[in-house]
Parts: C-alpha cells; sequence; structure tokens
C-alpha cells in the first residue's frame, strides 16, 4: 500500500478533505524505528456529519438486499483479506510495533470473523412457528441504521473486525474511528471493502481522537456503537453515549491473573505464560500481568523466568506503540524495584541493532511485589509479568476476584477437579484451563465481566447479533 503524505478521512469510498479551515493533523510514528510514516486528520463534528449523512444515503439500498445477498460482498471480501494478507500484517507491523507474525495472526482473525459474518443467514434468519390455528408469529432481525465502531491501538486490524462484518452484514452501514495512532490498517480495509463491493457511503473512516469521539456519543443519526479502549474513556463514553440514547457496548481494559499449581506441566506453562505476558509486548487486553503461584512452584517460576530470558526484542518481541508507554512501562518497573520488588528478568532498556529509535522494552519478571506497589493493580500494558505467591487456590482466587476487572483468568494445572474448582469461582468473562490467552473462538462471542466491559452481550460471535439489530415480530392471521 502507498502511503499517502496526510491521512484522511475515507467517506463514499474516496478520501474527503477536512471541513474546518484550520484543519488539526497528528504525525503517525513508526515503533519499530520512530520513523514518521504519515500525518492523520484529527476530525472534527463537521467532518463526523458529513460521514454520518453519506452512511445515512447509503441506509436504505443496503439494508433493502437479503442477507444472503449482502454476506455475498463478503465472502469476496474475505479473498482479499486472504490475498492481501501479508501487506496487511506488514503494515500492522509498520505502525502498531508488534512483530509480522502477529500482524499476521490478526488478519487470520479478522478472515474467522468475517468467516462468521458469511454464516449470518444461517445463524440470524429468524424464527417462525404456527402460534394458534391459522396464525403464524414470525420474529426477524432488522438492522438499526447508521452505527459507529471506536477502536483501540493494540489491534489496528483484529478489533475493527470484531465489528465491521458484522453490523455491516445484518444490514447497518458504519463508521469505523480507527486510533489515532494506527490509521493505516483502517485505511486499508476501506479500500479492499470497497474493491469487494460494498456499495460506497455503507462504511467509512473518520479518524480522529477524543473530539470525534465525543461527537460519534452526541450524534443523534447514530443509532448504536461499540466502544473498545482503556477502562477510564469506557466509562466516559458509555455514560455520554447512553445519555444520547444510544445502544452501546464499551469494552475496557484489564489486569488478568493467572494461577499456577505445581501438578501443572511445567514446559508447557513456562511457554504459555510467557507467550501471553510478551506477546504482543504485553500489549494485550487479554495479557498475563500478575503470576499467582499456588504452594510449591519454585521448579515451573525457574522456567518461566528461563523462557522469558529467550524472548528478543526485535525477534520475538515487538515494539510498544510510543515512546511515552515505554518511558511509563519503565517507570512503573523503576519504582517496584526502588520500593523493594526483586526484578528476576530486566527488559528495561534493552538494544535492538537497526531500530536504535525504536520504542522497545524486554520481558520483565518481578517478585517480592508488595499489595501497595502500582504494578500490582495499574493496567501495565507492557510486558511485565508479577508474581505473587499463596499458600492455596482459595487465596489465588480472593486475589483475582478482588480485581476490578474481569477479562481474562487462567489455570495452568493437570488436575481436572482444580481446574474446575478455579472455572466455577473465577470472575471474570474469559477464561483459560492451560491457555494463557482465552480468546474464544467464533462463534462464540469475546467479552469481559466488571470493569472490563459496560453494557450487555458479547461483541462478536452469536450475541454481537442482538448489538447490532432490533427484533421486528410480525403476527399474521392467515
Ligand atoms: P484508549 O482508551 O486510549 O483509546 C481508545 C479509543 O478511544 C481510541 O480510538 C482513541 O482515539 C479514543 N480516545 C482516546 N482518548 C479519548 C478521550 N479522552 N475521549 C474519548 N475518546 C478517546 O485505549 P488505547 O490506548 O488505544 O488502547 C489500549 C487499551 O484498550 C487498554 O486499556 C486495553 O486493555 C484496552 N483494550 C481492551 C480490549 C477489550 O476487549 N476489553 C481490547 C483491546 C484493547
Amino acid at each position: 500500500m502507498k502511503i499517502e503524505s496526510t491521512l484522511h478521512n475515507h467517506v463514499g469510498g474516496a478520501p474527503l478533505a477536512p471541513l474546518s479551515p484550520a484543519p488539526e493533523y497528528l504525525d503517525v510514528i513508526s515503533p519499530v524505528d520512530g520513523a514518521r510514516l504519515t500525518r492523520v486528520v484529527l476530525s472534527g463534528p463537521d467532518d463526523l456529519d458529513a460521514a454520518v449523512c453519506r452512511a445515512a444515503d447509503a441506509f436504505d439500498a443496503w439494508s433493502n438486499r437479503t442477507l444472503k445477498d449482502r454476506t455475498q460482498v463478503f465472502f469476496r471480501y474475505r479473498t482479499l483479506l486472504e490475498a492481501n494478507g501479508q501487506e496487511l500484517a506488514e503494515l500492522v507491523h509498520r505502525e502498531n510495533g508488534k512483530t509480522v507474525e502477529e500482524g499476521r495472526a490478526e488478519v487470520l482473525k479478522a478472515i474467522e470473523i468475517t468467516e462468521f459474518a458469511c454464516s449470518l443467514p444461517q445463524i440470524a434468519a429468524g424464527e417462525v412457528l404456527d402460534v394458534s390455528a391459522g396464525v403464524e408469529c414470525r420474529v426477524e432481525h432488522a438492522p438499526l441504521g447508521v452505527v459507529a465502531s471506536i477502536t483501540p491501538f493494540n489491534f489496528p486490524v483484529m478489533v475493527p473486525h470484531w465489528t465491521i462484518p458484522i453490523a455491516l452484514c445484518l444490514g447497518n452501514t458504519m463508521i469505523l474511528k480507527p486510533s489515532e495512532k494506527v490509521p493505516l490498517s483502517a485505511q486499508r480495509a476501506a479500500e479492499l471493502l470497497t474493491e469487494a463491493g460494498l456499495p460506497r457511503g455503507a462504511f467509512n473512516v473518520v479518524h480522529g481522537s477524543a473530539a470525534a469521539v465525543e461527537a460519534i456519543c452526541d450524534h443523534p443519526g447514530i443509532r448504536a456503537m461499540s466502544f473498545v479502549g482503556s477502562t477510564p474513556i469506557a466509562q466516559r463514553v458509555y455514560v455520554r453515549a447512553t445519555g444520547r440514547l444510544k445502544r452501546v457496548l464499551a469494552l475496557g481494559g484489564a489486569k488478568n491473573h493467572l494461577v499456577v499449581v505445581p501438578d501443572a506441566d511445567p514446559e508447557q506453562a513456562a511457554q504459555n505464560i510467557i507467550a501471553s505476558m510478551a506477546g504482543c509486548a504485553g500489549q494485550r487486553c487479554m495479557a498475563a500481568s500478575v503470576l499467582i503461584a499456588v504452594g510449591p512452584c519454585e521448579p515451573i517460576l525457574e522456567r518461566i523466568c528461563a523462557e522469558a530470558r529467550r524472548w528478543t526484542c526485535g525477534r520475538e518481541l515487538g515494539a510498544v506503540i510510543s515512546a511515552q508507554a515505554k518511558e511509563r512501562i519503565e517507570r512503573i518497573i523503576s519504582e517496584a524495584e526502588s520500593q523493594g520488588a526483586r526484578v528476576l528478568v530486566d527488559g528495561r532498556r534493552p538494544r535492538v541493532d537497526g531500530c536504535e529509535g525504536g520504542f522497545y522494552v524486554g520481558p520483565t519478571v518481578l517478585d517480592g511485589v508488595a499489595p501497595t506497589m502500582r504494578v500490582l493493580d495499574e493496567e501495565v500494558f507492557g510486558p511485565v509479568l508479577v508474581i505473587l505467591r499463596v499458600p492455596d487456590l482459595e487465596s489465588a482466587l480472593a486475589i483475582e476476584n478482588a480485581s476490578p476487572y474481569g477479562n481474562a483468568a487462567a489455570i495452568y494445572t493437570r488436575s481436572g477437579d482444580t481446574a474446575r474448582r478455579f472455572a466455577r469461582a473465577a470472575q471474570a468473562g474469559m477464561l483459560g484451563v492451560n491457555v494463557g490467552v482465552p480468546v474464544p473462538r467464533e462463534p462464540f462471542g469475546f467479552g469481559g465481566w466488571n470493569d472490563s466491559r459496560f453494557g450487555s452481550g458479547d461483541i462478536t460471535g452469536k450475541s454481537s447479533i442482538g448489538l447490532w439489530t432490533q427484533s421486528k415480530k410480525i403476527t399474521t392471521r392467515w
């Protein structure tokens, strides 16, 4: 993809220059090496309004096509995602900093969700029943109109695709507001959707930051919206948009606890725990953050540290999103150390040959952490793992369940009974047994609990049908 020197909104299938006489722009910096990739427009309410009008114009024609017909566009789109997968993965690498392989994994997940959307005619066909002699009730899923999706920086391809194929196949038209830090992948997705035959105006990209999000919350023409990002912003967006009587699902941040017991397979546990903590440079809402060792687990903990030392920045480990993020993560580690924590594996200030200007933090493991340290409660969003030690599973569950978040939690054990006790009692939306990133595969939905999610239902899978449609009940006497 040729990267333009300025990235404008994508409205009605083409770039749209900002409407303000004095538009604002933000430089997009590659975390890989600190190079400037482009600059992106920061939209205001007028720019959003232009996109909503275009999406509203496209709604009638798009929603009047049959569900089967709409999914044909996404069969073609799926093929285009596959054909352009490597290019997209490299774009993700450039703008987000994660490795090309991790970018590729995002594209595969986008393909999987597109396949799920293509199966909607089988799932969302509606229901019909003869409720008495000659009287029939039928239920149909009707689209809402113009909907919006606001996404974070950490998955430039995957998170937008949690919503794009499903909301559009169901007959809505859409505004995507991607993170201003990673606007390029969304732009490429918009081009591929047009190439797949999606009518112009059905999908629009509005770039920007807080002002654009606030305009989305307030716009009376947007019926429903999803938000994915940090908890404080998710809360603010949820309150503001529901205050404007919109349907909202807002997913927030996380602090995920992984529990290891002595009967765990040491090799499997070590590899899986470090992959969860260090994959995507720890910038995953599903990342392992706190490891709770139950009883005598020393041999497993030693293997975990050995595995962490094996991950090398620039090879297995990508960059974090910005210089500020790197500085913040390293400050949190140093703060814990100065308060008495032991740094078993130290990832601060790594050298990455050829990428000296990049923003890298290596895998870091902390032990001896006191309850007062912020590394224990705050979402670090970097490759940092804290080890806690407790005598029994109940104590581990008490720590996990005291967290205000509830995105993911996992246990490493070979005992079915221990796994079952954990799965019954853990207060989180997505649980793993010997799986450190327990993202449900389609058709099961993605969504956490507590401060990791505001609103009801999941953002993908069958339950997302309820987010993007309203049910129409038709009673007929023949
Ligand atoms: P963020 O909250 O800073 O930004 C998310 C979106 O909100 C972006 O589009 C951004 O432009 C916009 N935004 C930023 N500041 C705003 C403001 N003041 N008002 C309104 N909108 C604003 O999140 P991020 O740093 O891009 O992403 C990382 C966070 O996202 C982490 O907390 C991570 O856990 C979370 N996340 C959660 C999930 C999940 O499924 N629960 C998935 C991915 C990421």
